[in-house]
């Protein structure tokens, strides 16, 4: 299902608020990690400094990157890139975002505060869930291929993070029995933001997703009011398509 600029509620959309110039979003060529030890705790240390760099500011994220291990996430014969400033194969033609996207993603979920209660759409490896789980009080990650679900499952399964459920489904249907939720995280592109969607996020809440096709935006949707969303535009992002059903 796909929102419909025709809809009335897509008419109150007031939209385009601020078009942000992206900072090294896509194309940054990070410093190489070469000699620091690949895998330790000095690596990732290497890549929140750079987030810093970056322009990402807030401390629990930026501690949040610092904890969790993307090395532990992605093939042991890409653990040695797991912390180049890049996207990586998790198969079945996905890929886990780079680590400037996640932090960037969590930071804008989180807004000023802690949500209580989030979405993910697109657990694939589960990295960006273990990243949500450590910012926000309760975290549900809906992933449409099974095999990335049990995949995700594996990954997050040592960590024991107990405030993180991940569900085997079509996210563009949402969850509504754990609805409203006080943020959402899309972590792949649809040209807008599914109506099933926008209509579980509690007034007040926001979403943040890569909206666009060929080319796409970040943009953060706000729900103002029940019948009132606002759209802002960020950066420039190249994320894999939203698809419809399982599998
Ligand atoms: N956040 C992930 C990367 C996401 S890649 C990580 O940290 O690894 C995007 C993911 O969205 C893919 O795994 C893809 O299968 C999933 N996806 C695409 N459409 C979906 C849908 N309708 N419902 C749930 N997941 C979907």
């Amino acid at each position: 299902m796909s929102t419909d600029a025709r809809k009335p509620w897509m008419a109150r959309l007031s939209k385009g608020v601020a078009t942000q110039a992206k900072k090294g979003a896509l194309h940054a060529s990070p410093p190489s990690v070469a000699g620091l030890g690949l895998t330790s705790e000095r690596s990732r240390a290497a890549m929140v400094s750079r987030l810093q760099a970056s322009g990402i500011t807030s401390e629990r994220v930026l501690a949040a990157m610092a904890q969790i291990q993307r090395h532990a996430f992605v093939d042991e014969g890409l653990a040695s890139r797991a912390y180049e400033d890049t996207a990586l194969p998790i198969g079945h033609h996905q890929t886990i975002s780079q680590p400037y996207i996640v932090a960037r993603m969590t930071e804008l979920v989180c807004g000023k505060g802690t949500p209580s209660r989030v979405l993910e759409i697109g657990t694939g490896c589960g990295y960006q869930a273990a990243v949500l789980a450590r910012v926000a009080g309760e975290v549900f990650s809906i992933e449409r291929v099974r095999a990335l679900h049990e995949r995700a499952r594996a990954n997050l399964r040592p960590l024991r993070i107990a405030n993180l459920r991940l569900i085997y489904g079509d996210g563009l249907l949402g969850l509504p029995e754990a609805a409203p939720f006080d943020a959402m995280l899309i972590a792949a592109a649809a040209p807008t933001l599914p109506q099933a969607l926008l209509m579980q996020l509690a007034v007040g809440g926001r979403a943040v997703a890569p909206l666009g096709d060929s080319e796409q935006t970040l943009c953060v949707i706000e729900r103002r009011e029940a019948d009132q969303f606002v759209h802002t535009a960020l950066e420039r992002v190249r994320f894999v398509p939203l698809h419809s059903g399982t599998r």
